[in-house]
């Protein structure tokens, strides 16, 4: 596909990631009561699809929460890179300077949706307004930009009030992998080299070159997409060792089956269990290993050094 036709297709995907999250949200998965309102179609998932998108929420949820909690200076700030339709603002209200950015496209839709109904909106601080495809407030803007032109965005953010200095956890579901590596870490090394103490917490596929990581290649190229960090991140070691070598302090990552095995309560898995019968074990193991969550930061200190994760 010509770039146009692709970048068409990953704004596509921020669809089914809301989709799959009402989904698991209708049933009782995960609790959010915003996503329903971003969904014109929704649809039924998969029993393994909907556990699946049950551990995604839990550990970023974990880290933004933890993060928030911990962030008792109201300095600190929150950068969701690739937002799509992500509700989690709304779900906590951060007493902080909060930023998403996307393609205008999206930015554009998700502003007219959350300006439209009355429950997103209310959730707003008092000062927002639409100006074009963004949202602006004080402390929470949407921003329309580019992340494979990332100082640009990066000077947006500024206008709007980003801070450099003050201690930042990036957010990433699913959006380095698309960029070209070469792009992805630019990202990281600008974060590096402006930002002191940053954090960033990132969920996408890893484990290309098996069966499985080979059909879900196929499927998503079916669909004009390519995972094109997974040539230089293919594995949990390698996207470790991507921040490690690229002067971040500390730097963990999990896949999604040994998060769900060991960092989910028990009573949880109980729960889910009583929600929907998950009788396919061995192809929620298959697609929870090619998923994986890193947690990684720059500064060894408040409010990073206080998030468990994983
Ligand atoms: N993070 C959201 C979530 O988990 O629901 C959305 C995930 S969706 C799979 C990927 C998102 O990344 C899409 O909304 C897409 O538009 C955005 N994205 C991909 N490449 C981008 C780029 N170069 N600039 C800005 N946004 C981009």
């Amino acid at each position: 596909p010509s770039g146009l036709e692709s970048d068409a297709a990953v704004q596509q995907t921020s669809d089914d990631a809301a989709v799959s999250r009402e989904s698991a949200a209708r049933l009782g998965y995960i609790a959010d009561p915003f996503i329903k309102h971003f969904i014109k179609h929704p649809q039924r998932r998969a029993p393994l699809i909907n556990r699946g998108t049950y551990c995604r929420f839990h550990g970023i949820q974990r880290v933004l929460r933890e993060f928030v909690a911990a962030a008792l200076q109201p300095r600190v700030q929150c950068v969701v890179l690739g937002a799509g339709l992500d509700t989690s603002f709304f779900l906590l209200s951060p007493n902080l300077r909060y930023f998403e950015v996307d393609f205008a496209d999206i930015t554009a839709k998700k502003a007219q949706m959350v300006w439209r109904k009355g429950a997103l909106r209310e959730r707003l601080p008092e000062d927002t307004r639409v100006v074009g495809a963004e949202l602006h407030s004080e402390t929470y803007n949407l921003i329309a930009g580019d992340l494979r032109e990332f100082p640009s965005v990066m000077a947006r953010l500024q206008e709007r009030g980003f801070d450099c200095e003050a201690p930042t956890l990036f957010v990433s579901e699913c959006v380095l992998v698309y960029l070209d590596p070469v792009c992805s870490d630019a990202i990281l090394d600008w974060i590096t080299t402006n930002v002191p103490r940053a954090g960033v917490v990132t969920y996408e596929q890893i484990r290309p070159d098996d069966r499985f990581g080979q059909m879900m290649i196929g499927n998503l190229r079916a669909r004009g997409l390519e995972l094109r960090g997974l040539l230089a991140y293919p594995t949990l070691e390698s996207t470790k060792n991507r921040f490690l070598t690229r002067g971040w302090r500390v730097a963990r990552a999990v896949d999604l089956a040994e998060y769900h095995d060991h960092c989910v309560d028990k009573r949880e898995l109980d729960r889910l269990a009583a929600l929907e019968l998950l009788d396919e074990w061995e192809e929620f193991r298959l697609l929870a290993q090619h998923y994986a969550f890193t947690f990684a930061y720059t500064a060894d200190s408040l409010p990073f050094s206080s998030i468990h994760f994983p």
